[in-house]
């Protein structure tokens, strides 16, 4: 199989109409098979794909990238979500000790050149550890905005495929979802953080029609940049 620009262009012809679970039920056993990796955020709706994933293959690995800036409440969350669903394939993937050294050694990136900051505690880190696939999942959603605004299922980024199953879901899918399978949202959900990300980067979400809207809030940055084609 290559994977190209073609193939994402074919994927989501052939499968425009399937629901998310079938995106990823499909990608899972047919598509990718053990070429694929769920790359969680362990943020607040991450329970959505974890739970999908789990009613499918619970040995697909997960994999978290922790920033070392990361919530307390996100790890213990992370902690319970992989222990509630019983994943077998779970790993953390850490910035490289030595681009911390030589450009963050005082840790004061995240302020002076957050886009450098994303690169080397999140960027470079899934670049490196997605050599081992062909393609990963995202829980992006086009009801976001902004730069998701027009996401499709199927992506072809930086030379993989990026499986997006919630591309096409509304607010009340997501909360419809919470509620069907009674599972339990991110610890600060209920305090007003609709999206989490790191600590120094993070705060309240201002408007419930814009999740987004406490990540990076001071700033025009509006992603961390994995997403992106290194080559723009
Ligand atoms: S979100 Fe902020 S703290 Fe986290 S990696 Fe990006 S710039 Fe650094």
């Amino acid at each position: 199989m290559n994977i190209d620009e073609n193939l994402s262009n074919q994927l989501n012809e052939d499968n425009k109409d399937l629901l998310p679970q079938n995106i990823l039920e499909h990608s899972i056993n047919n598509i990718f098979r053990k070429k694929l990796v769920y790359v969680c955020s362990f943020g607040t709706e991450s329970a959505i794909i974890l739970h999908m994933i789990s009613e499918i293959d619970r040995s697909l690995p997960v994999i978290l990238l922790n920033t070392n800036y990361l919530f307390k409440e996100t790890i213990d969350y992370k902690n319970f979500l992989i222990s509630k669903f019983k994943f077998s394939n779970f790993k953390e993937i850490f910035p490289s000790t030595k681009d911390l050294k030589i450009k963050d050694s005082k840790r004061t990136l995240w302020k002076e050149n957050p886009d450098l900051c994303c690169n080397i505690r999140k960027v470079l880190p899934l670049q490196k550890e997605l050599k081992k696939y062909d393609a990963w999942v995202s829980g992006r959603k086009s009801y976001h905005e902004g730069e998701r605004k027009n996401l499709k299922f199927f992506e072809y980024i930086n030379h993989k495929i990026v499986v997006n199953p919630l591309a096409k879901v509304n607010q009340n899918f997501i909360n419809s979802y919470f509620k069907k399978y009674n599972l339990d949202r991110h610890p600060l959900y209920e305090s007003g953080y609709l999206s989490v990300g790191c600590t120094h980067c993070t705060i309240k979400t201002s408007s419930v029609d814009n999740p987004r809207s406490g990540r990076w809030a001071d700033k025009i940055k509006t992603e961390c940049g994995i997403h992106y084609n290194l080559k723009r």
